[in-house]
């Protein structure tokens, strides 16, 4: 076990490094976060913050050096660092784990060959392959940058074969290529946080529902409202997914519903997740605190559901709401509201600056609350 008077070290420091940062501190650990932008929230959270490039001998041998137990929070770290790392300190989860999720392709591969459910997809390593894929698996498709993608970033809907020719002329030879994916017709996204432990104890979390807007998470409902044998099977199926992959850590697994309740695997992250910010508000454990326990091979707890909730991601310009006035007091008369402003500098797009979450035994309210939410921010 790793005890509270050793040091954990994250690389990566948004918002999801700063939450573990929070929770890790809150039970006594000292932090440090690995991050070369100045401006990752983290930094103003950790106890030690590293701001050079990732390769950086010096800060490695350093960062190996004061760490006991070494995470990341998005899953686009070199994993030639984390094998580096790896080889003198824990990393969890580990590079064998990172190298395959981070992959579209070899994700995808994962999950068929181990029996898992996924849409139809084909790899696509040269854009001269492309139009032969897109007609063997036929239309609608999604086309995706076989890594570094997220948020939609990185990502072509291509509704018939004009605009598959089309794609093909923009696209550059890139080294890890890209995937190709029939567009599953769900009916419902979920979502399935799933903590394992170095003894391979695993627990999962309610699952969330989940509504994107142009590709970007937008609001996430815990629990989802589904059936109670639903869940079960979702819970299973999580369960099974990251033992298959013998990850240790805090795991997300991203799901499709279909109209006749089958699911579909959409991707599997390597960290907490966007969709369970609301754990911090509605569950007797969050998934911060639930990956402290992971890494430092503490006891898992299975995490209870104390209040249904409703999450929000404040995007871009809306986060001037909350630094309103007259728009945040409008926002904290409501009953149940949790504000959360990330600090990041700069205002970009549609980049996720802060969250709100909602909590209240009405899921009819918490609903109706959220328009009322969604109202506010568009007040900015
Ligand atoms: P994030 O960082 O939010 O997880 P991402 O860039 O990794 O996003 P995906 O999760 O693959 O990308 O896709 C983002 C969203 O686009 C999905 O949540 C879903 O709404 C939609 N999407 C992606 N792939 C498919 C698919 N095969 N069929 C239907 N919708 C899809
Ligand atoms: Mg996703």
């Amino acid at each position: 076990m790793i005890l509270s008077d050793q040091q954990i070290g994250i690389l990566g420091g948004g918002q999801l490094g700063t939450f573990l940062t929070i929770a890790a501190k809150q039970m006594g650990y000292r932090v440090s976060v690995w991050d070369p932008d100045i401006g990752a929230p983290a930094h103003a959270w950790a106890d030690h913050s590293i701001q050079t490039h990732f390769d950086h001998p010096e800060s490695l041998k350093q960062f190996i050096q004061e760490n006991a137990v070494i995470t990341y929070e998005w899953e686009n770290i070199p994993v030639s660092l984390v094998a580096s790392i790896e080889a003198e300190k824990p990393v969890r989860p580990g590079s064998t784990v990172l190298n395959r999720l981070q992959n579209r392709i070899q994700e995808k591969g994962f999950l068929s060959e181990g029996g898992f459910p996924v849409t139809p997809y084909l790899p696509v390593l040269d854009p001269d392959q492309l139009v032969a894929a897109a007609e063997s698996l036929g239309f609608p498709l999604i086309c995706k940058t076989a890594t570094a993608g997220y948020d939609g970033i990185g990502q072509w809907r291509l509704l018939n074969i004009e605009a598959v020719t089309d794609l093909r002329r923009k696209l550059k030879p890139r080294k890890r290529g890209w995937i190709l994916e029939k567009v599953a017709n769900f009916s419902k996204e979920l979502s399935v946080i799933v903590a394992r432990g170095v003894d391979g104890e695993v627990v999962t979390y309610p699952v969330s529902e989940n509504i994107h807007e142009n590709g970007i998470l937008r609001l996430s409902k815990i629990p989802a409202e589904i059936s109670a044998d639903l869940s079960e099977r979702i819970a299973t199926l999580g369960k099974a997914v990251i033992t298959a992959l013998e990850g240790v850590g805090l795991f997300c697994i991203e799901l499709f519903l279909l109209e006749n309740d089958a699911l579909l695997i959409n991707e599997i992250a390597p960290r907490p997740h966007n969709s369970g910010h609301a754990t911090m508000d509605s569950c007797d454990i969050s998934q911060y605190a639930q990956q402290v326990r992971a890494l430092c091979n503490l006891p898992l707890m299975p995490p209870r559901l104390l209040s249904p909730a409703v999450m929000l991601n404040v995007l871009g310009d809306e986060i001037k709401a909350l630094r309103n006035e007259s728009i945040l007091k409008a926002l904290l008369s409501l009953p149940g509201i949790h504000l959360y402003d990330y600090r990041k500098q700069d205002i970009k797009g549609r980049r996720k600056m802060g969250h709100i979450t909602l909590t209240g035994s009405d899921p009819i309210q918490l609903s109706a609350q959220a328009l009322q939410v969604q109202d506010l921010l568009k007040k900015s």
